[in-house]
């Protein structure tokens, strides 16, 4: 999604592919379970164990003109509530789990307003624990009736990851956070019709990196992903970690046996 750099300090540039502004997402050095793990009795029935759910914040809405053709659009092919609580936990399922899923995200926001560009996740102005999502009701408005509610579903689980993705601090290249992010949609099936694999490398970012990762985790296990993810919580970016996760491969390795299996990008 190109989109101008946003006002906002901390708002998340995704003007060009490789941004080297700072993204507003998580840089805790570690992750603070939401649930401890139950005491269960192995000979409960699995029916009768305490479910456990994942900690959805407080999730707001904001719309800054209901009468524009893009917002028109929006609440025809949209459900807001069923929407971002859903964001929510494809996103959390997606890098997380039970025991390992930060616990700081006090709320999401959700802002359609009159701007350029696509979207862009910021914090808001009270502390990084509020996360909003500015999505372009000018950008809305463009979509036609049959990729709408699939755009806009894609669109917000996209930014959706960047309120509780990890970036080592800031040290993660913008490229594997945008490929993160379109993974995630990815594995969620709301798929643009033009995206295509391809990319001159791994962290060329969104759908190129997402596909790569995707990749990954045929070839490695399901779990590569969020293993990545939580690495990037615990301090800065190492390109070694790519070997701690894939069977001790290196990323560019993995890149060139990637490109020549699908015939893409390179040399
Ligand atoms: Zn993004």
């Amino acid at each position: 999604m190109r989109v101008p750099v946003p006002p906002e300090e901390e708002a998340e540039a995704e003007a060009s592919m490789q941004s080297t502004r700072p993204f507003s997402v998580l840089t805790q050095m570690s992750a603070v379970p939401t649930h401890a793990p139950e005491a269960v009795a192995t000979d409960t029935p699995a029916s009768k164990r305490p479910k456990k759910e994942w900690q959805i914040p407080k999730l707001l809405f904001k719309c800054k003109d209901v009468t524009h053709p893009g917002a028109v659009i929006y609440f025809a092919h949209s459900n807001t509530a069923a929407l971002l609580r859903d964001a929510v936990v494809g996103v959390l399922e997606s890098l997380y789990t039970y025991d390992t899923v930060p616990n700081t995200q006090r709320s999401v926001t959700l802002v359609l307003r009159d701007m350029d560009g696509i979207a862009y996740t910021t914090s808001s102005d009270l502390d990084v624990d509020h996360k909003e999502i500015h999505v372009s009701l000018r950008y809305l408005s463009t979509l036609s009736p049959t990729i709408a509610a699939s755009e806009i579903l894609g669109v917000i689980r996209h930014e959706m990851v960047h309120c509780f993705q990890y970036n080592a601090h800031n040290t993660c290249p913008g490229g594997l956070i945008e490929g993160i992010a379109d993974w995630v949609r990815l594995q969620a099936g709301f798929t643009p019709p033009h995206w295509r694999r391809g990319g001159k490398r791994w962290d060329d970012g969104y759908q190129n990196t997402a596909y790569f990762l995707e990749w990954l985790e045929q070839r490695f296990g399901k779990g590569i992903v969020a293993r990545v993810n939580g690495l990037l919580g615990k301090g800065k970016y190492k390109v070694g970690m790519w070997e701690e996760v894939c069977s001790g491969c290196g990323v560019e390795a993995l890149w060139e046996e990637y490109r020549k299996l699908y015939g893409i990008g390179g040399p």
